[in-house]
């Protein structure tokens, strides 16, 4: 009977491919399979590794750092942060973050994690969208990989970083605009900091030189996506 009514509400409701808004066939959800082939074999995690080191000035206490896809405007990817970030689609963001441990897991340097921590956001955007997708995809990650998930959280007095500085002004910017509370849970551990996509990575570098200092800290990050020219932001 329940079958029977999804026959029907999908006749008369189609859902759409959220990515080529073709017309998804019974077993199909959020995505086609064409889409989702398509985007699995896109991820090329081994060889844009290096180039995300090059690319931040992180501190060398960051270890490993590692990102499933380039972020393109009509890519696979960006479809799926966007729908993540934007569309309340936080099944989607588990199931990605469970996808990108899934990576992890295979990968050297991931297995002695104790911690994994979301990127925090902004109280501003946490009010708007009602949460913060960086601890949806890490909830993710932590089941992958069997960890528990840790929080860092941003004092008051933190601003969001001033749009419109040139690249070199914003790192500056944020770093000194923000501010971490202490979490003693996190002192001295091996933590993995998940983001959805690194862009210019000046929040994450403010972030990851705050926490190096207070915590003492190893540092390894990941994130679904990464924007290749982001030098050039
Ligand atoms: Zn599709």
């Amino acid at each position: 009977m329940q079958e029977w009514l999804n026959d029907l509400s999908s006749l008369i409701y189609p859902e759409f491919c959220l990515h080529c808004q073709t017309t998804l066939l019974d077993q199909e959800h959020n995505f086609c399979l064409h889409c989702l082939v398509g985007g699995f074999s896109a991820a090329h995690p081994p060889k844009n590794i290096p180039w995300i080191k090059q690319q931040l000035p992180l501190p060398k206490r960051v270890s490993n750092v590692f990102s499933l896809f380039e972020y393109h405007k009509k890519a696979f990817g960006s479809t799926l942060i966007k729908q993540i970030k934007y569309h309340n689609k936080k099944q989607l963001g588990f199931a990605s973050g469970q996808w990108l441990g899934a990576h992890l897991n295979k990968s050297k340097g991931f297995n002695k994690i104790d911690y994994i921590v979301p990127i925090p956001s902004h109280k501003n955007k946490l009010k708007t969208r009602g949460y913060n997708q960086s601890e949806i995809i890490a909830k993710g990650v932590a089941y992958a990989l069997n960890k528990p998930v840790e929080f860092f959280k941003l004092k008051q007095s933190f601003k969001p970083i001033q749009l419109g500085l040139k690249r070199i002004d914003r790192f500056v910017n944020a770093y000194q605009s923000f501010g971490v509370l202490t979490n003693q849970k996190l002192m001295q551990r091996h933590i993995l900091l998940v983001d959805d996509v690194i862009t210019t990575g000046a929040t994450l570098d403010a972030l990851v030189k705050h926490i190096t200092k207070t915590h003492h800290l190893n540092i390894s990050i990941a994130s679904l996506a990464f924007t290749p020219n982001a030098s050039s932001i």
